[in-house]
């Protein structure tokens, strides 16, 4: 499903020119820059400018809203485009549109048209703030507070690990407005958060890979928001919020690992034709080919439980299980085959001089965002039970 007003046939015309567009991108603004902005961890704010004119801010917001309303699984192409070469700056509107689901999916009509359109240039832009120094998988027990105060709410708390934290101006903060709820849940509120006074940067945090897009604990001291920019104009709602958009979110972080794992191999199998041990290719060498073939397996393997699961996203059918499992299998296979990576490129995978090096310290994180690996286990495996309940 796309909200574009075209037939099947003219979307994948658009579909193709748009890949075409992003592959050509990759190779000349995205790629060479790499190393540089990895290893001095430095934001690429060329890239973006170049995300906005591509339209990258409004990929799956809606074209009413002048986003491209492009479909999950076109979106996922391109994300897996983009981290098949350096998944960072997916990173850099990823989390942005979990945003912008979050306000499209939930937001009252005066929220929707007064952000939506500001996200989708990328004016605003930013991602979503949940976890707390003290809560990750346990949103539930953050600590955050939203007190109301005539026509606002003021803020107070700290957020950690916060994607787009420094260079974004706008981001859905997760809190509490009530928190002696019981369950919890019940008692929080997502707040829509642009920059200003109380609301500033704790620090920007170091991290083994996933470097350049910035990481950041955010504090909140006495920060105002207006009560129009609680989403959805309901307290209460806003652990649901959060939770309606995972399908999506893990679809996005499932995409992410099979563009790695794609990449990965492609790597690993033009050196092993290139490097020469006794006499020959090392790709002539079974043991190579051994971790060739099972590379380009769970690649393969990544990239079909992505597109099934945005499929089904696509036509509106449920797919937590489905998103649940793309997740999982994709993130992992990212891992395994960056590993399986370095071991082909020998000594030289210890040197950033060759992209594998950055494969290996990226993965990791898709084991741990949108929903840790165990964490995702068990709600497959919950899916799975009330299934087959009937
Ligand atoms: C680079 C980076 C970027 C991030 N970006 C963002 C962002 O933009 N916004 C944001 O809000 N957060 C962000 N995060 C935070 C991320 O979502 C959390 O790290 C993640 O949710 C896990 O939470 P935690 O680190 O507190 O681990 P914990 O919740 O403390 O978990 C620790 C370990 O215990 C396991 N565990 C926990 N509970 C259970 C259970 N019930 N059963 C079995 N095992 C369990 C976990 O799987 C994990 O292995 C980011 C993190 C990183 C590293």
């Amino acid at each position: 499903m796309n909200d574009l007003d075209f037939n099947a046939s003219e979307y994948r015309e658009m579909e193709a020119q748009i890949l075409d567009t992003i592959d050509r991108w990759v190779e000349k603004d995205v790629r060479p820059i790499a190393l540089h902005f990895d290893q001095a961890d430095e934001y690429p704010l060329e890239l973006v400018e170049q995300m906005k004119e591509l339209g990258l801010f409004g990929a799956t917001i809606s074209q009413e809203y002048g986003g491209l309303g492009l479909s999950a699984t076109t979106y996922a192409r391109i994300v897996s485009r983009i981290c098949e070469v350096w998944m960072a700056p997916s990173g850099i509107f990823n989390s942005h549109l979990i945003m912008a689901s979050c306000v499209q999916r939930a937001g009252t009509a005066a929220q929707k048209a007064h952000f939506l359109p500001r996200f989708a240039t990328g004016e605003l832009r930013g991602g979503i703030g949940l976890t707390e120094p003290d809560a990750g998988t346990d949103l539930q027990s953050i600590r955050m507070v939203a007190q109301r105060d005539g026509d606002d709410y003021v803020l107070n708390g700290t957020k950690t690990w916060i994607s787009n934290g420094i260079k974004g101006n706008c981001l859905a903060v997760l809190t509490k407005t009530d928190p002696q709820a019981s369950p919890a849940h019940r008692g929080m509120s997502l707040f829509l958060c642009e920059k200003g006074e109380g609301f500033t940067v704790g620090k920007k945090l170091k991290k083994l890979g996933y470097r350049a897009i910035d990481s950041a604990e955010l504090i909140f001291q006495d920060f105002r928001v207006s009560a129009d920019n609680l989403i959805g104009g309901e307290e209460g709602k806003g652990f649901v919020q959060v939770a309606g958009g995972l399908e999506l979110g893990r679809i996005n972080i499932a995409a992410r690992g099979a563009g790695m794992a794609a990449g990965a191999t492609k790597m690993a199998l033009a050196y092993a034709k290139e490097r020469k041990t006794f006499g020959k290719p090392i790709a002539e060498h079974q043991a190579i080919q051994l971790k060739l073939a099972e590379m380009s397996t769970r690649a393969e393997a990544a990239r079909l439980l992505v597109e099934q699961a945005a499929v089904k996203f696509d036509k509106n059918e449920r797919c937590d299980l489905e998103a649940g499992q793309a997740k999982f299998f994709a993130s992992e296979a990212a891992v395994k085959n960056s590993l399986d990576g370095m071991r082909v490129f020998g000594g030289y995978s210890y040197s950033p001089e060759y992209e594998i090096e950055r494969f290996y310290r990226d993965a990791p994180l898709l084991c741990i965002g949108e929903g840790t690996n165990e964490i995702q286990r068990i709600i497959i495996a919950k899916q799975m039970i009330a299934r087959s309940d009937g």
